[in-house]
Formats: C-alpha cells, sequence, structure tokens
C-alpha cells in the first residue's frame, strides 16, 4: 500500500474522499490497519489518554502540515477505529479548518449523521463521520459480501466482526448499502433512544426517550443478551403516522437484543410502485 495525500487533493467530498483511498489502495482488507493508512498520509502520532473530556481528538495546524490523534483509553478497540477515521476525515477533508489548534470529538459528535444540519459544527461532525463510515465500510463491500436473502440483524452482526467495526457503525452503513428500504431503531431499558433512517425510508412517528410502541414486535419480546428475534411483519401503524404508511405495502420489523439492556430494531419497508 503506499498513499500520498498529493493524490487526495481537491477532493472535497467525504465520499469521494473514501472512495479515492480505496482506489488507491484497492488491496486493503475488510478489517485493515486504520494505523498503517493514518500513516501514509501524514499522521505520524496515535496516542490512547486517560480522559472523559473527548472521546477522540486531532491535533494540528491550520496548515494540516501533520497531525496527531489522541483516543480515550476507556473506549472500545472497534470504537477506537471509528474514532481514528473521524479524525482523519478532519484532517483531510478541505473545509475543516481547525479551531484552537485541532478538534476535540465527544461521544455525541461521533454519531452525528445529520449532514444537512443547520448548525456547521454539527455538520462538519456528521462528514467526519460519513467519511469513517465508507473508509471502514465501503457500501461496495458490503453489498458484495452480503449473504442472507432478506435483510437480516444476523447478518449486521457477522460483518461488524468481519469489518472489525461496532454493530451500530456497521448497522447504519448497512441500511445504508442495502438495495431494501431499511431503518434502524435504538432501544435502552425498553425506552427509544435514537433512530436512523436513510431518506427513502418513510417518517418514523416516534418520539425520543417515549416507550417502545405498544404491540410492536419489540415491545414483546424477551430476549437474552445477543439474541436475535425473526424479521416478522407488522402492522405499519405501530412505527409510521397516517401520511408516512401510505406507499408501504408491507412493514416488517426485527429485534436484537444487545448488552446492558441495549437492543436495535431493524425495519424493513417494502413500498409499492
Ligand atoms: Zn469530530
Amino acid at each position: 500500500m503506499t498513499l500520498d495525500r498529493i493524490e487526495l487533493d481537491g477532493v472535497g467530498s467525504p465520499i469521494r474522499l473514501a472512495a479515492r483511498i480505496h482506489e488507491l489502495a484497492p488491496d486493503l482488507p475488510l478489517a485493515f490497519d486504520i494505523k498503517a493508512v493514518c500513516r501514509q498520509l501524514d499522521i505520524h502520532q496515535i496516542e490512547e489518554v486517560d480522559t472523559s473530556a473527548y472521546e477522540a481528538a486531532i491535533i494540528m495546524d491550520e496548515y494540516k502540515a501533520d497531525g496527531s490523534i489522541l483516543l480515550a483509553r476507556s473506549s472500545s478497540a472497534k470504537r477506537k477505529r471509528f474514532s481514528i477515521g473521524h479524525e482523519l476525515g478532519h484532517f483531510l477533508l478541505p473545509t475543516h479548518l481547525p479551531r484552537s489548534g485541532g478538534f476535540s470529538c465527544s461521544h455525541g459528535d461521533l454519531k452525528s449523521s445529520d449532514a444537512k444540519c443547520k448548525d456547521r459544527q454539527a455538520r462538519i461532525e456528521a462528514e467526519a463521520n460519513r467519511f469513517a463510515a465508507h473508509l471502514l465500510m465501503p457500501p461496495r463491500k458490503i453489498r458484495s459480501n452480503l449473504t442472507a436473502s432478506q435483510p437480516d440483524l444476523n447478518e449486521v452482526r457477522r460483518l461488524s466482526q468481519a469489518f472489525f467495526v461496532s454493530k451500530e457503525a456497521m448497522a447504519r452503513s448497512y441500511v445504508d448499502a442495502h438495495r431494501e428500504t431499511l431503518a434502524l431503531v435504538f432501544l435502552h431499558r425498553g425506552r427509544i433512544k435514537r433512530f436512523y433512517k436513510p431518506d427513502d425510508f418513510p417518517f418514523i412517528d416516534v418520539r425520543i426517550g417515549s416507550e417502545v410502541p405498544e404491540n410492536s414486535i419489540a415491545s414483546g419480546y424477551d430476549l437474552a443478551p445477543t439474541e436475535t428475534s425473526e424479521l416478522e411483519d407488522c402492522d405499519p401503524s405501530i412505527w409510521l403516522g397516517e401520511w408516512s404508511q401510505r406507499p408501504v405495502e408491507t412493514l416488517s420489523e426485527q429485534v436484537m437484543s444487545q448488552r446492558e439492556g441495549h437492543a436495535m430494531v431493524l425495519l424493513h419497508a417494502e413500498l409499492a410502485d
């Protein structure tokens, strides 16, 4: 693998930039060494520190000649890998100009996904996440590694190991890359924590912080941690408002239980032509 930043000059889109790196290094394995990629792109130091002030940070000057990444030691290895991708995004994206010597990114910044957000800072964080997701989980490689005949959270679990990323990071990239119309709802102790849906998925009519809807498959399941339900048809009105149900012919739901009361719900909408 030989990468040179000069080959990335003028690429301003997070998705194009990640794709360009894969074009330049076509033999990168699924769980490639991201630290080695950073070293080739002028990030010479990646250090772990005991801090709760941030999840990850990058130190660089305004000319971005080189950079150093700092990682909170307490994060998991998979989360650290995504964080490195995120900070590399700040380093390479030309519009991400460092303020006071770099970027300091919280746990919330590393989940920011609204690239159209009016708040410039939130948009920049979402762009760094989009770059990291496309670098670590190129959609083409996700699609070529799909084996299940229908959308399946067990496949998300398998791919998260193969690409060495967290299940949540893989789940988001999976619904983006999959040809079916999919969305995710994240639960904690039976309440809606957040959801994630590509633009083509109908509006999900649930409030953050509310209990999981009555009669949903997620509300009726009592799964042991790491167990996954079947993907089953459900009444679209459970998750979707009256208006957004109209194009939906079938809605199905699958639940994956995780540790410490967390769970992930996959929604699959089959839309009328
Ligand atoms: Zn950031």
